[in-house]
């Protein structure tokens, strides 16, 4: 068993830090943003994407005719892992969940007109699968899809759409085909988003960052945007959802938030007394660097089973995602209760404890646990598909 990466992967984590380094940039990478500095949100953020594109780096695993390199998933883990540590944004809906699907599934139109622009990042995506009252079931969606001619109206509404505020183009689930069972009677489109009938309003996140509402009011698609055949979006999105679920939580920011913790408690004094000699203190930081031990092990081990190839390892994402979250969530509550009342400041307030970090990132950490699939859900899916145990719902 061989738990270490080869030469060449790590040749490519040195070339990736080179790159981090020449392109160091305070408005780009921002750590304070934990999980959401993935978003490319920004023009400078979009800039530096760009730049990456023009490395190679990102569809580094498409296709060589889809103009990628064929390369394994491994260089985008780490590639995605790096720039997490630092907070800067990641390749994510893009190159992952739109530019693999039309490549597997979508027309040859869909392939011409979206995947070089994703190569080269001249294109932002939101993804709009989550509505009032479908959250953990999707597949309850009701957006509805009407027939128009040779295209599709589209009436109702989204919630929880991230990005929307500043993506081009929508990947949004509706309903085409309401006498189907719920699960085949969801097709993918995408539309644009300054499409006539399109109204965002932003929702606040208790982390400081933003999604939103999308309202659909007659919104018009033509039959050429609907993403593969009719009534199997909701295979499409499960399918993309595995894949998201692993490259949207990334490790390397948990372990840099440990890291903040540990340097913490070596150096600082509570009453007199050095923090890293209260046994209480000891045992709470021992049982997090173990934790942090186990969930860098799952990460690996979906890295691991992703390169054997086939169907998508479900169990394994579900598995990292609800441990790595949760634990996320452990440090931050650890953090506030070594560091005690100081840990309140506000991020980035002067003279705060580790900058303030504990108290942004005890906020945020809580949206971890919830998009991309709630701990509850991750615990359904290993349940059933790793145990086979019976449905609950
Ligand atoms: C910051 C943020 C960004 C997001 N971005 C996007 C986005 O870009 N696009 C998008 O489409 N969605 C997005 N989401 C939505 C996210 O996927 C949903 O919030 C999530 O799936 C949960 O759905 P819900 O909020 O409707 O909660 P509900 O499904 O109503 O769940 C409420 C609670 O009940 C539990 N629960 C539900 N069903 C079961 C069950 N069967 N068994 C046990 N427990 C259950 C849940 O775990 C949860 O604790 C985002 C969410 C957040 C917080």
């Amino acid at each position: 068993m061989n738990f270490e990466f080869s030469d060449t992967e790590q040749e490519f984590v040195a070339r990736v830090e080179r790159f981090i380094e020449a392109n160091r940039d305070d408005d780009v990478m921002d750590v304070s943003r934990e999980n959401m500095s993935q978003l490319v949100d920004t023009p400078k953020r979009r800039a530096f994407m760009r730049k990456l594109g023009e490395a190679g780096w990102l569809g580094m695993t498409w296709p060589k005719d889809y103009g990628g390199q064929d390369e394994s998933g491994v260089y985008e883990f780490l590639l995605n892992e790096q720039l997490a540590a630092v907070g800067a944004p990641q390749i994510g809906k893009g190159v992952g969940i739109v530019g693999k699907t039309i490549m597997r599934h979508g027309s040859e139109k869909l392939k011409r007109e979206f995947l070089p622009k994703i190569l080269n990042n001249d294109v932002e995506f939101a993804v709009g699968y989550s509505e009032p009252q479908a959250g953990s079931d999707a597949a309850a969606m009701a957006l509805k899809a009407t027939r128009d001619g040779d295209g599709w109206r589209l009436n109702g509404q989204k919630i929880f759409t991230t990005s929307a505020h500043f993506a081009e183009w929508y990947w949004v689930g509706a309903r085409t085909d309401p006498d189907a069972p719920k699960h085949k009677g969801i097709s993918l489109f995408l539309v644009q988003m300054n499409s006539p009938g399109i109204t965002v309003t932003h929702m606040p996140t208790i982390g400081d960052e933003i999604t939103n509402m999308v309202f659909l009011d007659d919104v018009y698609v033509g039959n050429d945007y609907m993403v593969g055949e009719r009534g199997k979006g909701f295979n499409y999105i499960s399918e993309a959802l595995d894949l998201e679920r692993f490259t949207m939580f990334t490790f390397s920011p948990i372990a840099k938030r440990l890291e903040l913790l540990l340097d913490y408690v070596a150096t600082e004094e509570r009453d007199g007394q050095p923090l890293r000699e209260d046994p209480v203190i000891r045992k709470t930081i021992a049982t997090l660097v173990t934790e942090t031990e186990v969930a860098r092990v799952l990460g690996l081990r979906f890295v691991a089973a992703s390169l054997r190839g086939g169907a998508p390892p479900t169990v394994e994402a579900s598995e990292y995602k609800l441990y790595a979250t949760e634990l996320s969530r452990r440090i931050a509550n650890a953090s506030m209760d070594v560091i005690g009342p100081g840990s309140q400041l506000r991020v980035h307030t002067e003279g705060s404890p580790l900058d303030g970090r504990a108290e942004s990132t005890y906020r945020y950490t809580v949206i971890d646990t919830i998009g991309g699939g709630a701990s509850e859900i991750q615990k359904n899916i290993i349940a059933r598909r790793k145990l086979g145990l019976p449905k609950n719902f």
